[in-house]
């Protein structure tokens, strides 16, 4: 996107990647289909010790404005939940959209490019030396992003770059990942494995719902990987199970109009009972309605709406969407995303301290930092 930018206004740019493809992660995001961006974006929706950093570049480059480059090439997408928006074909068509800009434009993108070290002359200049030989630039743009999935190319690359510049850079973590539990935990939950609730996951900053998945690891489902980048080691989350119920008035009705029934029965349509079985267990399962004490309906209830957990830790960058942390904000241009510490060299996308939510909003981060810093490099 910065290189488009750049190259409309003519000026000579070439993009140099250690991939053999470009663009790999959008070909596979959002299931092969990336979810490019979303109808909802707002400051709200990143996580940064700057909250306010990334308001400036969501404003000037906007979602509509990603989605009017979408249609002018008449590609076909739709919306999900939340106003996330997925391609109906394939990812292909926003990477096959990128490289055909691109090419307008006159960029070379050279791939299979390794970096080797970047030094900024006197003449303010960069060097930049690579497997492929030496180059030469007035502008810099690191666009390296973060360190999650590592066999798909992630290095730590910018934040070594920005370091050498003098650059702070918050302690990155991984983010949108699943939880691993603790192996009690493990054991008794892994049986649930495959098992998908629409849920509300909370911890005492925030709250999200959607569904989680039970895995034979841990947790995982979009609530989960959305809390995920909440959430800070040895703390635990809560989870309602039922949402939608006042669970406690429900079962005190049920008790008094349907004495007989099995509380089984009574809870079967609104959960698996695999599920209830290992919450509940087979004896309180079967008992009639009429031989569970009030207390008990607490209890129930404890263990359905507020079940607090404690996960173990998280699945990290082997599986991470996003990487938390990056070069602090507070030592960039929110304009133009240029480093106060070298004039002439940016940063834009992951690499940076914001972090966006699950559903498309880490792709509009990196249209929209990189369209700024294209406007000025
Ligand atoms: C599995 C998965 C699915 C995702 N799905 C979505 C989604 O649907 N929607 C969404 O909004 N976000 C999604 N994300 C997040 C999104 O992909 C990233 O936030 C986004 O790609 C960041 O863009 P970027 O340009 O900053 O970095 P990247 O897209 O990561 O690009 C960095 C580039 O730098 C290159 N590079 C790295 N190190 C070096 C080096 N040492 N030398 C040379 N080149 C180097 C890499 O090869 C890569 O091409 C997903 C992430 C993952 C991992």
């Amino acid at each position: 996107m910065c290189a488009i930018e750049a190259g409309k206004r003519g000026r000579k740019v070439v993009v140099l990647d250690h991939a053999r493809k470009a663009g790999k992660k959008i070909l596979i995001s959002g299931g092969g289909r990336c979810n490019f961006t979303n109808y909802n974006i707002s400051a709200e929706n990143y996580v940064s010790h700057n909250p306010h950093f990334c308001k400036s570049a969501l404003s000037r480059f906007t979602q509509w404005d990603f989605i009017a480059i979408i249609n002018n090439y008449q590609i076909p997408f739709h919306e999900r939940e939340h106003g996330q928006l997925f391609c109906d074909h394939s990812a292909k068509d926003i990477m096959a959209m990128l490289l055909a800009e691109a090419k307008k434009v006159k960029i070379k993108i050279q791939l299979n490019t390794e970096i080797k070290q970047v030094q900024q002359q006197e003449n303010d200049n960069f060097t930049i030396e690579t497997s492929q030989g030496y180059f030469q630039s007035r502008s810099l743009i690191i666009a390296s992003g973060g360190l999650s999935i590592p066999r798909m190319g992630a290095t730590p690359l910018g934040y070594k770059i920005a370091e050498q510049f003098d650059h702070h850079i918050w302690p990155t973590t991984a983010g949108l990942v699943p939880f691993t539990l603790q192996p009690e935990d493990k054991n008794k939950f892994s049986e649930l494995s495959g098992i998908a609730i629409n849920s509300v996951v909370s911890n005492e900053r925030i709250q999200f719902r959607e569904n989680i998945l039970f895995t034979h690891r841990g947790l995982s489902g979009p609530a989960i990987l959305q809390i995920s980048s909440y959430w800070q080691a040895g703390e635990a989350i809560e989870i309602n199970l039922l949402p939608d119920l006042d669970l406690t008035e429900y079962l005190i009705r049920e008790k008094n109009t349907r004495s007989k029934a099995h509380l089984k029965t009574i809870l079967v349509d609104s959960l698996p009972k695999r599920l209830l079985l290992t919450f509940l267990g087979e004896e309180l399962l079967d008992r009639p309605m009429q031989a569970i004490s009030l207390s008990q309906i607490d209890d129930i209830t404890r263990k359905l709406q507020h079940w607090k957990i404690k996960p173990n830790g998280t699945e990290g960058y082997r599986t991470a969407e996003v990487t938390l942390g990056g070069i602090d904000c507070n030592e960039l241009s929110s304009k133009t995303m240029e480093s106060a510490k070298a004039s002439g060299l940016y940063f834009i996308g992951e690499v940076m301290d914001v972090s966006g939510w699950l559903g498309g909003y880490n792709f509009q981060w990196a249209w929209s930092s990189g369209w700024c810093a294209g406007q000025v490099v």
